[in-house]
């Protein structure tokens, strides 16, 4: 038929609809499974996967998608590039190999591991130095024959680009690119001649790293990459993918020599099919249109989607286009199916995985007019209508309150260094005041109690006293060791969102909407589905009962507007700035129920703000704008003796310290582990003036620091910091750790407090 449009995908969730990925890889390391069976377990995962996407009716299904660990390091990794620090000989990489760069061994410490692009799935980043690369293995060859003979699938193999991964990779200078890529060229152009000869017709090169902007001599390094591909391997038909963002300039892409081009529809704000519209279709080039979201768990409003398909099938011909999900359906969770404890009306708007696949042989199918996709066309519309319908998506009383917010102050009543006076004589804190981040040690003990209580073991009344039983241990502890500022510890929390997620209106949890997160490790993010607003409060019955046990302060603990946004599915109906605001005026409550409980030390944790930046440079001012903003509504309504705290986490702020001056918190601690000396230093440039800890030793290690090494950090820090604006505090929360290396470490930190103290 002429009008039907192919259907392709980009990637499948690896983990399995059970996750028995990953308790296939965890049996394997934990040595309870031979390498043969993690072999043909992880096959007979693979092979249903490629069924399922099979009996989606996807055309082009995407082979080497699959990974016992990571697509970058399976990239890395195939070409022979091991770090020095592992013995490697260059033969063949073994599997223990291959997951001692993912994950140390004895005697190398593992690979650094990092977000990939703007997504919460995180890779391992290949260190490349002087090594020549060599083709140890053909992954995509053998993940091509492996679904041609298991399954009878031509498979699409699926392939990191060239720029993105050196883009994605450390080791060189960013002017020795072009030469590095000199030496990748050869076995990039090997690999796709073994394709080639194999009889391949389609591969899938990903390039994301386009859309975060590539400068003229990028642009001239893509074009030399592709020129060379396209002469050396001239029977094979390659798809340029990019997604996440827009691919700009389109011209420049355009004039790839590649058979077609997949951009995202999706997110990149209008502008790929603006471009198309400005400057044609190349009648030869097949475009892979992503168009159904392959970031978020929501059904798509599918009359849209056949509107765009329409439209770009009259400007590529509906025989050069590709319908495809916007992104590797990685960043989803699996199937809805198995989630039977949501309302019906819920359950019907959520598309995972296999329901998004469904959707896209849905829109082909109606495309080319059939009868029957109409009729499910019609049901995915009621489906939609009925959830949009739910009165708790569209609250009165908290449209009001968000539009109240224009009348609302949005900034303290005094400004930092007014205020700032009135808190030193309130609070009368030693110079270096030593505190820390909030969590305490999270021990099998706590955890077994909560479960206890879920399960209806125990009563409430019974959890709440064990709770109350640790947390009078924890401040009989800080107390003892000479802490100024105490917390409570964080013992009745699982998690510093599905905690609050769970007290607030507006959330839903999935059973299984798990999504990988790195290697093994998945994580289940709590969804906002309605207006988010305050029910009750939320932790003034734990905070204060720490503050009746000591006459020392206690910061009351609160997770911020954006950190609970970024780490939760949104609803797509609204702006993420407009569910950052609702989350706000919710907090701002709950602030104020802490103050008027006399709770005045809050501290408003915002590890996340970074994880929200926008790829291109362009919006991110708008971003950090509305984040700020949303920050400074949850805690500006506080008396001016009110001392508000914030944390962050990870090291890479030197570019955001104006955004973070602007948040205006008394006091911000931030995790320092890997770039200490160079961060005081911005933040003394940028004439920061509040006060700040900048961790004094790492808490990701059991490792128990040295009095030494801390009043070395310290001293640095004093260096270039004002001692009043300094304080003392571990670089992050003591969850991961056991109590006696706790309490050793901050036994240490407070003796290198007075130490520093004394000097001062
Ligand atoms: N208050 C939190 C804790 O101590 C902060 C956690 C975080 O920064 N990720 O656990
Ligand atoms: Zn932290």
């Amino acid at each position: 038929m002429a009008n039907q449009v192919k259907v392709s995908n980009l990637g499948y969730p690896r983990i399995g609809k059970n996750r028995e990925w990953k308790k296939t890889l965890e049996s394997y390391w934990s040595g309870k499974m031979d390498q043969e069976t993690f072999r043909s377990e992880m096959a007979d995962i693979q092979l249903q996967h490629l069924q399922t996407q099979q009996a989606a009716g996807i055309e082009l299904i995407p082979v080497n998608d699959f990974t016992f660990y990571d697509h970058v390091l399976d990239t890395a990794a195939m070409f022979g590039i091991v770090p020095p620090r592992f013995d490697y000989d260059g033969g063949e990489i073994s599997l223990d190999l291959y997951f001692a760069m993912a994950r140390g061994n004895a005697g190398a410490t593992a690979c650094e591991m990092t977000k990939w692009f703007n997504t919460n799935y995180h890779y391992i980043v290949p260190e490349i130095g002087r090594q020549t690369p060599r083709l140890t293995e053909n992954k995509p060859l053998a993940a091509y024959r492996f679904a041609k003979e298991r399954a009878g699938i031509e498979g699409k193999p699926v392939i990191v680009g060239l720029y993105t991964f050196l883009k994605l990779s450390k080791g060189f200078a960013a002017s020795e690119t072009a030469e590095v890529a000199g030496r990748f060229l050869p076995v990039y152009v090997q690999l796709l001649q073994e394709l080639a000869a194999e009889g391949v017709a389609w591969v899938q090169i990903d390039e994301p790293a386009i859309v975060t902007g590539a400068s003229e001599e990028e642009w001239k390094l893509l074009d030399t990459i592709y020129q060379t591909i396209a002469s050396e391997v001239p029977g094979l038909n390659i798809l340029l993918q990019t997604y996440f963002e827009a691919a700009e300039p389109l011209e420049a892409l355009l004039s790839l020599p590649v058979q077609g081009l997949g951009l995202d529809f999706v997110h990149d704000g209008g502008t790929n099919l603006e471009s198309i519209e400005r400057l044609g279709w190349p009648a030869d080039k097949w475009l892979g249109a992503g168009i159904i979201d392959g970031r978020n768990i929501w059904r798509s409003d599918l009359d849209t989607k056949l509107e765009l398909v329409r439209k770009l099938a009259a400007l590529t011909g509906a025989d050069h286009l590709i319908l495809q999900p916007s992104s590797s359906l990685l960043h989803v969770p699996v199937s809805v199916a198995g989630e039977n404890k949501l309302k019906k009306t819920v359950k019907n708007a959520l598309a995972f995985a296999d329901e998004k696949l469904a959707e896209l042989s849905l829109i082909s199918a109606a495309f080319a007019g059939s009868e029957e996709a109409a009729a499910a066309l019609q049901a995915s519309r009621e489906a939609l209508e009925a959830f949009r319908a739910l009165p708790e998506r569209g609250r009165q009383d908290v449209a009001e309150q968000v539009r109240g917010l224009a009348q609302l102050p949005d900034h303290r009543s005094l400004p930092f260094a007014e205020r700032v006076k009135l808190q030193q004589e309130k609070w009368q804190l030693p110079l270096l005041p030593t505190t820390t981040i909030g969590s305490f040690p999270q021990t099998v003990e706590v955890r077994q109690a909560r479960l206890k209580w879920r399960k209806g073991v125990w009563n409430q009344e019974r959890y709440d006293q064990f709770i109350r039983e640790q947390i009078e241990s924890a401040i009989t502890l800080q107390e003892k060791l000479g802490l100024d500022v105490l917390v409570h510890g964080e013992f009745e929390r699982t998690d510093m969102v599905e905690f609050f997620g769970e007290k607030l209106a507006g959330y839903l949890f999935t059973q299984g909407g798990w999504v990988q997160s790195y290697g093994s490790r998945c994580v289940k993010p709590p969804v906002i589905y309605a207006d988010v607003a305050f029910i009750e409060p939320m932790t003034v019955k734990e905070s204060v009962y720490a503050q009746s046990l000591t006459k020392l302060p206690v910061k009351g603990m609160l997770t911020g507007p954006v950190t609970i946004l970024n780490w939760s599915f949104v609803r797509d109906d609204l702006s993420r700035e407009e569910v950052a605001n609702q989350i706000a005026l919710a907090l701002r409550h709950e602030v104020l129920a802490l103050e008027s409980a006399g709770v005045e030390m809050i501290q408003v944790d915002e590890p996340a703000i970074r994880e929200g930046l926008p790829l291109k440079a362009e919006d991110r001012e708008h971003y950090l704008n509305w984040a700020v903003k949303s920050f400074r509504i949850a805690t500006n309504h506080v008396k001016d003796t009110t001392q508000v705290h914030t944390h962050m986490c990870y090291s890479e702020f030197n570019d955001m310290i104006d955004s973070i001056s602007a948040m205006d918190a008394d006091v911000i601690s931030i995790e320092t582990s890997r770039s200490h000396g160079e961060l005081i230093v911005s933040f003394e440039e940028q004439e920061y003036d509040k006060g700040i800890g900048l961790g004094v030793y790492d808490i990701h290690s059991p490792r128990v620091p040295a009095v030494e090494e801390m009043t070395a950090n310290i001293d640095r820090a004093l260096r270039v910091l004002d001692p009043e604006q300094f304080w003392i505090n571990p670089d992050c929360g003591l969850k991961t750790r056991g109590w006696q290396e706790t309490e050793d470490a901050l036994r240490n930190m407070v003796e290198a407090a007075a130490i520093a103290r004394g000097k001062s």
